[in-house]
């Protein structure tokens, strides 16, 4: 079946036309910068400048005109948030998309552009099936223990507030990927997986569920991300409310768009921060310091809530392309079982031929893995299962 993943970002639109029988791309476009004055379409190695003035709904446009010979028979939106109620993937009607709009709130970031996008693929291709699926939907398993925050009942009910992690398309596509790649069944593993793009999270699955994750009710929670902070003692930021010093959307803008890697070193892309720590730029090296820290404690704490682990894998952009940070992050972890080769590491490439590779040493009792993070294929199975085909 020929099914079309639009997957919206901020600032970016990736899509991908698969044929989910041979889970092959047959056409693949992005939308890079929306909204800066140098958007570009990228498709295979051609690039267009969009120009300034492109918006993502504009943006949307484009893909689509080009996809649209191509008669896709269905189409799938990732949705980052889908609240309590969304689990599956879901058929898009006019009451399932109010459902979505009422949980903006919760993403503001990240549900509001899927919405805009929805509806000029609605417009663009009105024949054909549309679903969405929900970056939270695989964390629908935390147990309360790791569901809940430690505040009173009656605060958590009025206010719903809870955990529901994110990231879950991927993370359920590397839990798949990891079994696949060792032979074995999904439902025997226990695996630590670590996303590290521009958001990261890190997720503990046992037989193929989450059960825990470090991302909470909002993607701020958890790691130190490109350009949020990851876990902060919420008394820091009680003390800059309470004090003046910022008001609750400049706080938001703190902790969002200014903090984790660019707050520290001045720029949320790895490769430079890793070039600069190099040549001995000292707010570079406490940057990958920190970062490396933050998902060490992670996997260690996930390691002792699994009872043991048998692999961890390593996905997204920094996962996959930074043989410095997998390094570090596996680095000491013998105590576990866990043994890492460092020219396996170094070496290290993945392709669409080749998704999943491993760098731990022959030795190792736990599987090191690199794991390509491949969000629009998981989209597209999910959605033929949901139809009944392949
Ligand atoms: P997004 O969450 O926006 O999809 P990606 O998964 O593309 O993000 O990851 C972006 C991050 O990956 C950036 O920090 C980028 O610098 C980093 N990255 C990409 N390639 C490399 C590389 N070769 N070495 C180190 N970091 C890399």
């Amino acid at each position: 079946m020929r099914v079309l993943a639009l997957n919206c970002g901020s600032s970016s639109v990736k899509s991908a036309l698969i044929d989910t029988a041979h889970g092959q791309r047959l056409q693949e476009m992005q939308v890079e910068n929306i909204g800066s004055d140098h958007a570009r379409l990228h498709a295979g190695d051609q690039v267009r400048e969009l120009g300034s003035g492109i918006d993502l709904p504009a943006a949307v446009d484009e893909l689509l005109a080009a996809y649209r010979s191509a008669s896709p028979e269905a189409v799938v939106h990732r949705v980052v948030h889908g609240g309590e109620g969304f689990r599956d993937p879901t058929l898009l009607t006019d009451s399932v998309l109010q459902d979505i709009e009422q949980l903006s709130h919760l993403a503001p970031l990240h549900n509001p552009p899927a919405l805009a996008a929805i509806h000029r693929a609605l417009a663009a291709l009105p024949d054909v099936p549309h679903f969405a699926v929900f970056d939270t939907a695989f964390h629908s398993t935390l147990p309360a223990h790791a569901r809940e925050y430690a505040l009173p009942g009656d605060i958590r009910q009025r206010f719903g507030i809870r955990r529901f992690g994110f990231h879950g398309i991927n993370h359920a596509h590397v839990a798949q990927s990891v079994a696949a790649y060792l032979k074995r069944d999904v439902s025997k593993l226990r695996i630590v997986s670590c996303h590290l793009g521009n958001g990261a999270s890190v997720t503990a699955i046992d037989g193929g569920r989450s059960v825990d994750t470090s991302m909470g009710m909002t993607p701020l929670e958890g790691l130190v991300m490109g350009t949020r902070a990851g876990d902060v003692d919420p008394g820091v930021l009680l003390q800059l409310r309470r004090e003046g010093h910022l008001d609750a959307d400049e706080l938001d803008d703190l902790l969002n768009k200014r903090s984790g890697l660019k707050g520290l070193a001045g720029t949320n892309d790895m490769r430079e921060i890793e070039r600069r720590a190099a040549a001995g730029d000292q707010d570079c090296e406490l940057a990958i310091a920190m970062y490396v820290h933050r998902i060490r404690k992670y996997i260690g704490a996930y390691a002792a809530e699994l009872g043991g682990v048998d692999a961890i894998a390593f996905t997204a952009g920094i996962g996959e392309h930074s043989s410095l940070i997998r390094r570090r992050c596996s680095e000491r972890l013998e105590f576990m079982g866990a043994l890492l080769d460092v020219a396996s590491n170094d070496s290290l490439k993945l392709t669409s031929d080749q998704p999943v590779a491993a760098f731990n040493a022959a030795d190792s009792r736990v599987h090191l893995l690199a794991v390509r993070a491949d969000e629009e294929l998981a989209m597209a199975r999910a959605t033929a299962a949901a139809l009944g085909r392949h």
